[in-house]
């Protein structure tokens, strides 16, 4: 362990472009206008413009002096003169006080490594290796920071504060000066949050008592305004070590109370600590002292084994499936790729590791799936963060970020609703809605062409962005359709044929509806079936023909359901140029579906444009008579056919409804049909149906 808590190591030289990140004026007035005199145990330096400044003040500049810089380069000398520029302070004075400016920018260049970290790991970008491995021992050492160990030993007589002498800790009990020290921490950094610690008490070879309290905290601690407290308020004497080895934590320092070593004997350990957590009860000594696993720790694990066994002249055991976790995350290896078993033979015959090839070599065909379990392992935590928020926080989430398309998705969605007919505000508020309250009946959202191509996916693509890995899409396998659904977050059916093929009409209504539904799974794999209860809701684009035509396997009551359960968006107008490389922008979509909701408040920056519906004589009025009216965009569809026949063939003769001419048929009285009439009266077959269907429609767009 070393002695005292480390700064992080910053080079004394100052680099070549010291006044390179100089604040620019007008940020630098914005610090000194916030900088509010909170802090004045801190001490206050006097701007050349008279400000007072604080400890906030500074902390809130050096921020912004870090903030996005290649911190490999950050240098504390170099951050005091760019400091003293920016605030207007004396140079002199800012290097006078170069030790607290030292441990300031030790905390705030660990919270920048972690937010550069996890904005690396957000955006997946292509990195270079070398820099991550930086961040990830930055990230490392800041969670060092985060864990104490407290020592208050018995004082030698002679010591003393402002001639006062200082108290034996041993008149206390282990509670006490736990409380004691926690009460010092809220008064000398009420931001300090104390997660977990554990208090043993140890005797001094004299018999007196001494104590050590190993803390774990939220964030990086400055102990010395803690040290100075306990001193001044309780004349207690304390120091505080913190581990300097890799991979160390809180539990190293509960392994150092609890575990005998050779210098500390088994009877000299005390027996009953006091234990404290924030949250619940503190976990027991025998998991505490374990380290947390990790990829990194198994690979760790790994050599110090083969040292260990090749130190006693015998083969390393055999290696299992665990061998492979840290080599999928170091290679960013993962079992979706299509090339994922050929680079992993690659990369283990390269390794020259003839064990795990032994092992890959009769694993081969596992090797998918035992990929998929080691990223389940690798992902639990950030997997366990994503499950917790709703649906309508990813939105929140994916709106605040940058927009990637340069508002060239949020134009062409704008002009497929207004060319549509569609009335953006209530098309927005059925997504919203679906997301807010799940699937259940007449929350399922619709879209329907009849040609193809009118952009209907585009606007429903984003999903993908918004909950990447999360979105169950249109299945192909009959034997287990719905085995992909649990843990999904919504559901996206693009193309999707109501048919009852793949999967039964009957459970397919009982999805739509919200009700709990059964999904067979493989036998040879799980035993027994899934019950799903879960409420992702389901977003369909399809043929309009799908919902006027019945189809072989559904019964004519399924398929009168089926209608009701729907929220239907037609699109009549296909596209006239096709959106190649159309950049599927989840921030634009959140926008549309989060503007005037509740939630839009969590929203930074400008509402998206929403646009009027289209007025009566406008190009778009044709194709508005194809579409449901606004008012009924929020119902479900009754009828589709029916509704789309008494709008467009009223006014056609004999004549103009070709192949049935015999039956004397004018667009008037097919117009007061339905479907089931049109079959059931006239014997007309779905195939006719469906050809006249686009005929009717086809004609309708060329007298537009
Ligand atoms: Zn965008």
């Amino acid at each position: 362990m070393a002695d005292g808590a480390q700064a992080p190591e910053l080079p004394q030289q100052a680099p070549d472009n010291v006044a390179q990140a100089v604040l620019a004026p007008d940020v630098a007035e914005e610090v000194l206008d916030e900088a509010a005199d909170q802090d004045r145990d801190w001490g206050l330096w006097d701007s050349v413009t008279g400000v007072k400044l604080g400890q906030t003040a500074v902390a809130d500049a050096l921020g912004r002096l870090v903030k996005g810089v290649d911190l490999k380069t950050v240098r504390c000398s170099a951050v005091c003169q760019q400091l003293a520029a920016a605030l207007q302070i004396d140079v002199a004075a800012v290097t006078a006080r170069r030790a607290e400016i030292e441990q300031l920018l030790g905390s705030i260049v660990q919270n920048e490594a972690e937010r550069q970290l996890a904005e690396r790991i957000s955006k997946r970008r292509r990195v270079d290796p070398a820099a991550d491995e930086v961040l990830r021992e930055m990230q490392d050492r800041s969670l060092r920071a985060r864990t104490l160990l407290l020592t208050f030993a018995a004082p030698s007589p002679s010591t003393a504060v402002d001639g006062r002498p200082l108290q034996d800790p041993g008149v206390y009990s282990r509670r006490e000066i736990r409380e004691l020290a926690q009460s010092s921490l809220a008064k000398a950094q009420p931001a300090v949050r104390l997660l977990k610690c554990a208090v043993f008490r140890e005797a001094h070879s004299d018999g007196r008592f001494h104590f050590h309290m190993c803390c774990q905290f939220d964030r990086p601690v400055f102990w010395n305004l803690w040290r100075q407290h306990l001193r001044e308020h309780h004349a207690l004497a304390c120091s505080f070590q913190q581990v300097a080895e890799k991979n160390a934590g809180y539990h190293t320092m509960i392994r150092y109370c609890y575990v005998p070593s050779q210098k500390k004997r088994l009877e000299t350990l005390d027996g009953s600590p006091d234990l404290w957590s924030a949250d619940g009860p503190h976990p027991p000594l025998y998991e505490a002292m374990n380290r947390p696993s990790s990829a990194t720790t198994v690979s760790e694990d790994r050599t110090r084994h083969v040292q260990t066994r090749a130190a006693q002249g015998k083969a390393p055991a055999r290696v299992n499936e665990m061998h492979f976790w840290p080599i999928l995350v170091r290679h960013q290896l993962r079992p979706e790729q299509p090339d994922f078993v050929p680079r992993l033979c690659q990369i283990i015959k390269a390794s020259g590791d003839t064990q795990a090839l032994e092992f890959l070599a009769k694993n081969m065909d596992s090797m998918q799936d035992i990929g998929r379990r080691l990223w389940m392992l690798e992902n639990a935590e950030a997997e366990l963060q994503h499950l917790n928020k709703t649906r309508l926080d990813l939105t929140v989430e994916a709106a605040r970020t940058p927009c990637s398309c340069q508002g060239v998705w949020l134009h062409a969605a704008r002009e497929r609703l207004a060319t549509n007919g569609l009335d953006p505000a209530s098309f927005w508020q059925c997504i919203y809605q679906a997301l807010r309250d799940g699937r259940r009946k007449g929350n399922t959202l619709c879209l329907t062409g009849r040609y193809g191509n009118e952009g209907k996916s585009s606007l429903l693509r984003p999903l993908f962005h918004v909950f990447p890995q999360s979105v169950f899409t249109s299945p192909t396998s009959r034997s287990f359709p719905l085995i992909m659904l649990p843990r999904k977050r919504v559901v996206f059916l693009d193309d999707w044929r109501w048919n009852g093929e793949i999967i039964p009409m009957n459970q397919q209504l009982l999805w739509l509806e919200g009700a709990a539904l059964q999904i067979s799974v493989p036998q040879n794999t799980a035993r027994g079936h899934i019950e799903y209860a879960d409420t992702a809701p389901i977003f369909v684009t399809c043929s309009v023909l799908e919902l006027e035509v019945c189809g072989k396997h559904v019964t004519p009551s399924d398929f009168a359901m089926l209608q009701k359960r729907l929220r239907v968006f037609h699109f009549s107008r296909p596209l006239e140029r096709p959106m190649d490389n159309l950049v599927y922008c989840a921030s634009c979509w959140s926008r549309c579906v989060l503007h005037g909701t509740p939630e839009w408040m969590q929203v930074e920056g400008p509402p998206p444009a929403i646009i009027p519906a289209p007025s009566a004589g406008s190009v778009a009025s044709e194709a508005a008579d194809h579409a449901p009216p606004p008012q009924d965009a929020t119902e479900p569809e009754a009828d589709v056919s029916a509704a789309f026949m008494r709008k467009n063939c009223v006014n056609w003769t004999v004549q103009d409804v070709p192949d049935v001419e015999r039956s004397g048929l004018d667009g008037g009285l097919i117009s007061c049909m339905s479907w089931d009439e049109l079959r059931q009266d006239l014997n007309w077959t779905a195939l006719q149906m469906k050809k006249f269907a686009r005929f009717w429609d086809g004609r309708c767009v060329q007298s537009a």
